[in-house]
């Protein structure tokens, strides 16, 4: 579970190009298993050995061009609830502006620590220039160039050194659900149909941060901790329930759970926001499992369900080993399933396979079917080991692991899919020199 640092501040101070700077090096390797494009706006980062999300939160508001105050106020609201620190990033360039101490005003009542960051710092006179920004009543700032990463380091060094002590969960070994989706597909009477009634809550369990709650439940037989139930609960203050701030609630919740229920609205569909939210699960590991909720409202014919199934496996691809479930929360149908179903994605999720095992079921097949030669070279793969790591991770040993592609691994993953059971669980295949 790492910590949530938010990028906020005008548009065109340079936000997004410090942002690409922090994520740039993971990014490389978190995509390396699939070319499906990603949502920008958020990615993983690590700095003296913490890893940590960054959000640019500059990237969800609409028409950030000419952004209006009241977008602005949104996305600072955002980044306080849901940030564990704070990056104001504010442009040398242009001096203090009135949107600037608009920002500041807001950020001074926050008691979460919060970095002012003096971008486009390119020079000893601008680095003068700066010290006009102490007018924010912010206290002190970093000088940087987001541009050539100049001042980066040592604002990093502050920033890591600032992320609260989190204490482990308790409960480690049940599974941690997160209920995702777009507003109004139906997570809150989902959540409800799951714990309408008290007795099923077993104990509040006061999350080690403040606003991320798990509240532990015991239902059809099932024991599982609810992740995020809070933001549910604040849900009043939100008035619109608009996309981005869904996006961002979704992004705590995801990180913080196993396994991610993504419910859909049918009569809606798998629309390219919902999508989104499916990457951010698959991107961070996590367990999926759809949920297409409403079906009570769609009008049947011999093969709807399975039209509309092959329809969001196309969209998922290459991932298209995932669990859909037709549920509607309002006649309680398949709830029961839903649940069953995300449990079993838990255990695939924790699942350890033996050396020996993948040794004798895979060596075969990759005889039968050996990477191509690659410039004149033949690979070759000698065993196979899983990782000790929370979600599934396999290293297949080799000679020259850098002359085996993309496409293969993808049938190393396919081959690993079919002899043993991964459904819903994004999975690693690393190729290592042996
Ligand atoms: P955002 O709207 O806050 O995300 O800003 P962008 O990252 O898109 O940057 C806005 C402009 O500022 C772009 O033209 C960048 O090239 C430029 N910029 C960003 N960082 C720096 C910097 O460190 N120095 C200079 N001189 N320009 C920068
Ligand atoms: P949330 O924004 O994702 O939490 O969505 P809500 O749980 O607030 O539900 C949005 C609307 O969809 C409400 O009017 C619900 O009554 C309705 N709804 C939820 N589930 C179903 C369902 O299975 N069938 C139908 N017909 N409506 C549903």
């Amino acid at each position: 579970m790492s910590n949530i640092v938010a990028i906020v501040g005008r548009p065109n101070v340079g936000k997004s190009t410090f942002f690409n700077r922090l994520i740039q090096r993971r990014e490389a390797i978190v995509d390396s298993v699939s070319g499906v494009t990603r949502d920008r706006h958020y990615g993983k980062s690590d700095w003296n050995g913490k890893e940590f999300t960054v959000i640019d939160t500059g990237g969800y508001v609409i028409g950030s061009e000419d952004v209006f105050e009241a977008e602005i106020d949104k996305q600072v609201e955002l980044a306080i609830d849901e940030a564990d620190v704070i990056i104001f990033v504010v442009d040398v360039e242009t001096g203090v502006t009135p949107m600037d101490e608009d920002v500041a005003k807001l950020l001074r009542k926050v008691n979460k620590p919060v970095f002012l960051a003096v971008n486009k710092v390119d020079s000893g006179k601008r680095e003068d220039q700066a010290m006009e920004f102490y007018t924010l009543g912010l206290g002190e700032y970093y000088t940087i160039a987001g541009i050539n990463g100049s001042g980066t380091g040592d604002l990093l060094d502050a920033v890591v050194e600032a992320f609260p002590e989190k204490e482990e969960q308790e409960d480690e070994n049940l599974p941690r659900f997160a209920v995702v989706g777009r507003p109004n597909a139906g997570k809150s009477s989902f959540i409800n149909a799951l714990i309408g009634e008290e007795r099923y809550i077993v104990t509040d369990i006061a999350g080690t941060t403040r606003d991320s709650i798990d509240t532990k439940y015991n239902r059809f037989g099932f024991e599982f901790n609810l992740v995020d139930t809070a933001g549910i609960r604040r849900k009043s203050k939100v008035k619109e329930d608009i996309e981005f701030y869904s996006v961002m609630r979704s992004v705590r919740a995801i990180e913080h759970s196993d396994v991610c229920l993504l419910i859909v609205d049918a009569s809606r569909g798998f629309d390219a926001q919902v999508q989104n939210i499916f990457w951010l699960a698959q991107r961070n590991r996590k367990g999926i499992v759809i949920l297409v909720n409403k079906w009570d409202l769609v009008e049947k014919e011999t093969n709807t369900m399975k039209d509309f199934e092959a329809k969001i496996r196309k969209e998922i691809e290459p991932f298209t080993d995932v669990p859909i479930v037709f549920i509607s929360v309002l006649n309680k149908q398949r709830i029961f399933k839903a649940i069953e179903t995300a449990v079993e994605v838990y255990h695939n999720r924790s699942k350890k396979i033996k050396t020996r095992t993948l040794n004798d079921v895979l060596l075969p097949i990759i005889q039968n079917n050996p990477p191509p030669a690659y410039k004149g070279k033949y690979v070759k793969i000698k065993f196979i080991t899983q990782l000790p790591t929370p979600q599934p991770q396999f290293a297949f040993f080799c000679n020259l692991p850098q002359y085996v592609r993309d496409p293969y691994k993808r049938f190393l993953e396919n081959k690993l899919r079919q002899e043993f059971d991964f459904s819903g669980v994004p999975i690693s295949v690393y190729l290592r020199k042996k």
